[in-house]
């Protein structure tokens, strides 16, 4: 199939892609999407497809505001309504239980489902006119690192959906914080451009899955069906290295092969001459590694590296959705300094 590339306005279009079934590549803040009418299991069932994402992976639904949750949503606790006001339309996905008009394979077979309002109005309006909610994982192929602009979206999906909307760079660069509102006290499955802290501010107790900072074993369950994946991984293997930057900066020079590459913040680059450096930002400018993190992952894809070395953000804030991303690129395969 020929994938046609819209300029953001066209939301006509979109919508009509939707509405018929079809699948639309949409620019959110957060990453680009690939969206598919939620309510039509053949339609999802192709978003599988073209991703060639596992079946018990559910997918997040896309909604306009939040009156419409609970046209897909039952049990909806008043915390809902008051993290909707303060972060919607924003970077927060809420698990809820769903109600029977969401489909099956929407949801993996859960009971529950994933709820999200993006702020990013060309996405809002085609949701809006087409007037069902959009079910969307990320846009990249399964495994692959997140896709930032619709250029890296068409990398992996071109020929294999009908179209994507052109929104440009995505502002926040990391997959929404993902809070599960079912469990007491409310659980972070998924960090992301919400912070555990300001979640915190309107829920108090917050609980982190152990998924978050740590390796799954073998024959453990997740409560995020898709925590269990090998995730955002370029094809080189990455190790992250952790501590004070200037510190972790010397210990890769010292260690670095002929053929590493390096993904640094932007003061250490001249550490690495002669190497392919991906720079992520100034190491005190998290929002700004988050809109950089996969492109840099996805850059090494392109060049001849026999590994990659990454200098670790701090947990802070939305330092704890890159390094949340960075380690589960690098498998968990971390140095303490
Ligand atoms: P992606 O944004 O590509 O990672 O895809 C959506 C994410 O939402 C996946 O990590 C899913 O595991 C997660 N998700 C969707 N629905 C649920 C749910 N009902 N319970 C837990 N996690 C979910
Ligand atoms: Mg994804």
């Amino acid at each position: 199939m020929e994938t046609k590339h819209l300029i953001a306005a066209d939301v006509k279009a979109g919508a009509a892609i939707i509405a018929k079934g079809g699948l639309l590549g949409i620019p959110t803040e957060t990453v680009y999407g690939l969206g598919a009418n939620g309510l039509d299991p053949n339609a999802v069932k192709a978003i599988f497809e073209a991703k060639g994402r596992p079946q018990d992976n559910p997918l997040i639904l896309h909604i306009p505001d939040e009156s419409w949750l609970e046209r897909y949503c039952e049990d909806i606790p008043a915390t809902a309504y008051e993290l909707a006001d303060r972060f919607w339309p924003g970077p927060l996905t809420m698990i809820l239980p769903r109600k029977p008009i969401v489909p099956d394979v929407v949801t993996a077979g859960l009971d529950t489902v994933g709820m999200r309002c993006p702020d990013c109005a060309v996405t809002r309006a085609v949701i809006g006119l087409a007037d069902v909610p959009v079910a969307a994982p990320s846009g990249n192929a399964s495994g692959r690192p997140s896709p930032t602009t619709a250029e890296a979206m068409l990398e992996d999906m071109d020929g294999k959906i009908d179209a994507i909307l052109d929104g440009g760079p995505c502002a926040v660069g990391v997959e929404s914080t993902i809070i599960d509102l079912t469990v007491t006290p409310p659980r972070l499955l998924r960090p992301g451009g919400v912070t555990l802290e300001e979640l915190e501010e309107v829920l108090g107790e917050v609980a982190v899955d152990e998924a978050v900072r740590r390796l799954m074993a073998p024959g453990e369950q997740p409560k995020a069906p898709g925590m269990k994946y090998r995730h955002y991984a370029p094809k080189a293997p990455v190790t992250v290295v952790k501590g004070e930057p200037d510190m972790t900066a010397g210990y890769i020079v010292a260690r670095m092969g002929e053929k590493s590459g390096v993904i640094c913040f932007d003061e250490f680059k001249g550490y690495f001459k002669g190497h392919p450096v991906e720079t992520i930002g100034p190491a005190a400018d998290q929002a700004e590694q988050a809109r950089h993190i996969f492109e840099a992952l996805r850059a090494f894809d392109h060049l001849d590296v026999s590994d990659i070395w990454a200098q670790s953000p701090s947990d802070e804030g939305i330092g704890l959705a890159v390094t949340n991303r960075l380690n589960k690129a690098a498998g968990f395969h971390i140095v303490e300094l």
